[in-house]
């Protein structure tokens, strides 16, 4: 049988370098769902889709195309043949995600989409509700935290070279307004699931956190 292991929390506190990290070490196929959110909500802003038009939504989604190719471990995700995995994590596709994961239509879709990928390969897959809704019953389960002001400093991090005119402030409100969003959406929130294990990396080092780990799924 084949091993999944979820990994999910809260944006930016370093669920994908883990879940990369994990992957590799233990050969398995990386799954980032929140890239394929990113690229629906591209796609919806794009072409100006009314969120609020469930046929609008339904039309749209026939329309979207998600493919993962890589074997080297970093999330390259196409819609409809294009890459786009630079593209989704901008601020404009970021801030509008949120919206578009908590439609029902789009989180069909994507489940189904996630537990097909699951089925038949070992996989780490990252995201809000891996544990909880899409493999319930995977083998392993990790709840990732972190202090939410470290979260926004690492996520800034990342943006500022290309985005100069972005400010740590408006990182952390993106971050704090993301959150809101996922966990109180009335669809899959995100939450633990009862069997998953708490791993808070606020002080913990990147190798740290994959040592904790792997201890988990090689017990
Ligand atoms: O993981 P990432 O921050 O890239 O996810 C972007 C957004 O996609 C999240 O803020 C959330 O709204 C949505 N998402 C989700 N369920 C998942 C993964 C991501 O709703 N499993």
């Amino acid at each position: 049988n084949n091993i999944v292991v979820a990994i999910d929390g809260y944006s930016s506190c370093g669920k994908s370098t883990m879940a990369k990290a994990l992957a590799k070490a233990l050969h398995f196929i990386y799954v980032d769902s929140g890239a394929m959110y990113r690229a629906v909500a591209l796609y919806f802003l794009r072409n100006n889709v009314d969120l609020k038009n469930a046929d609008q939504v339904k039309e749209a989604l026939k329309n979207v195309h998600l493919n993962f190719h890589s074997r080297d471990y970093q999330t390259h995700i196409t819609l409809n043949d294009e890459e786009v995995s630079e593209e989704i994590r901008q601020m404009h596709v970021s801030d509008m995600v949120s919206s578009v994961a908590a439609l029902h239509d789009v989180r069909v879709e994507m489940v189904k989409q996630q537990q097909r990928m699951g089925r038949s390969k070992n996989v780490v897959m990252d995201g809000r509700d891996i544990g909880t809704v899409v493999f319930p019953h995977a083998q392993v389960k990790i709840f990732m935290t972190a202090d939410p002001k470290i979260r926004a400093e690492r996520r800034y991090k990342e943006l500022a070279p290309k985005n100069p005119e972005i400010t740590l402030e408006e990182v952390f409100e993106s971050l704090a307004h993301r959150d809101y969003q996922d966990t109180t959406r009335a669809e899959s929130p995100l939450t633990r699931a009862d069997d998953a294990i708490i791993l808070d990396n606020t002080d913990l080092t990147p190798e740290e956190q994959l040592e904790f780990a792997i201890s988990k799924v090689k017990p």
